[in-house]
């Protein structure tokens, strides 16, 4: 077996005996990008035939209204190097990319958007990042092209945060294109707004992350699939994750917390209201406004962790039943795995 990680000629040897392993593949989610799809398989074919990997490219569309669908299968059925796996709905990127992750060969895996915002130039960087020894290597947008209120800055603040909770700092979470070594990602069963935190999640596992600074374009064709409600979505992600993190090793640090909070408000109350009593010798039987604050405080604690707990529930089924978040409807193009 060889140790280096990208297999010139698409042949490695394993213990079977040689087996047909590529070098890389490249994953795009696509939801309604039909306009930026002929560019985009170009783009990507030609860099990568400059190198000499072995590559496939897996287009994963998701629930497309727009004939992309179409467009891929026929793409995938004229040419050697495309598989189209197309959902029977739209199930979001992060289900989008867990597709394509299951569908990848490659020893190294590449994400990226199908909007032409990334750059396929930039593939050949981030390859050879990993090939210094990196397990991750996450691209950086430095000059990014979106809309500065509703993007930029809550990809700001979202960053600084993440970093703060997970513990691994990076400039730009949110950048699609990113380098994996393929078994980091090959199992790994994404929902929600995961894939922005396959980062933290790797680096759970024991991964070397970094990043380095790409290019990114502004979106020529089609509009952005995101609005600023997606801020919220990661960001209750990004709490479960907090919380995974301690739960599966330390609950009490996660309930013992909850409790105390809750204790310390109730005897905070509870001192104010001996105070009223017995200092001012008010009459207390009558403050509906205290009883009202003692209510929404246990049934906010109480909503939170039963929030959480039904989270991880929702994972711990999706596990135990061995089945993916998305269904595939049809896989056209190279041979199907
Ligand atoms: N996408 C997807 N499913 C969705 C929404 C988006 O597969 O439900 C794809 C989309 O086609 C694109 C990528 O995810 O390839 C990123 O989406 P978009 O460009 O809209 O996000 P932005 O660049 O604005 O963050
Ligand atoms: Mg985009």
């Amino acid at each position: 077996m060889s140790n280096r990680l990208l297999v010139k000629n698409g042949l490695v040897s394993n213990e079977e005996g040689i087996s047909p392993v590529l070098a890389v593949s490249i994953v795009v989610p696509v939801y309604n990008e039909v306009e930026s799809l002929p560019h985009l398989i170009e783009a990507i074919a030609s860099t990568l035939s400059n190198t000499d990997l072995s590559y496939e490219i897996i287009c994963v569309d998701d629930g497309s209204k727009d004939g992309s669908a179409k467009l891929l299968k026929e793409q995938a059925e004229a040419r050697t190097d495309l598989q189209a796996v197309i959902l029977r709905r739209n199930y979001g990127q992060t289900a989008a990319m867990s597709a394509g992750f299951h569908h990848a060969r490659g020893k190294a895996i590449v994400t990226l958007d199908g909007d032409l915002q990334n750059d396929p130039a930039d593939i050949p960087m981030l390859l050879d990042k990993l090939e210094e020894g990196f397990d991750l290597v996450s691209g950086w947008r430095k000059k990014r092209q979106d809309a500065a209120l509703t993007r930029l800055l809550p990809s700001k603040i979202a960053n600084w945060l993440i970093g703060r909770i997970t513990g691994v700092k990076l400039n730009d979470y949110g950048c699609s294109l990113k380098a994996y070594r393929g078994e980091l990602v090959a199992d790994m069963n994404l929902y929600g707004e995961l894939h922005r935190f396959l980062p933290a999640l790797a680096y759970i596992e024991g991964a070397r992350i970094t990043e380095t600074p790409v290019r990114h374009h502004a979106r020529r064709f089609g509009s952005s699939k995101y609005g600023i409600w997606r801020t919220f979505r990661v960001l209750m992600d990004l709490l479960t994750i907090a919380f995974m993190k301690k739960f599966l090793t330390r609950p009490m640090h996660v309930f013992g917390l909850l409790g105390l909070i809750s204790i310390s408000f109730g005897g905070t109350l509870g001192i104010y209201l001996t105070w009223v009593k017995f200092i001012l010798g008010e009459d207390i039987g009558n403050r509906p406004l205290l009883i009202l604050v003692v209510l929404l405080l246990v049934t906010g604690v109480q909503l939170f962790c039963f929030g959480l707990l039904a989270e991880l529930l929702m994972r711990t089924y999706h596990e135990s039943q061995g089945r993916t978040i998305y269904r595939v409807r049809e896989v056209v193009g190279r041979d199907i795995k």
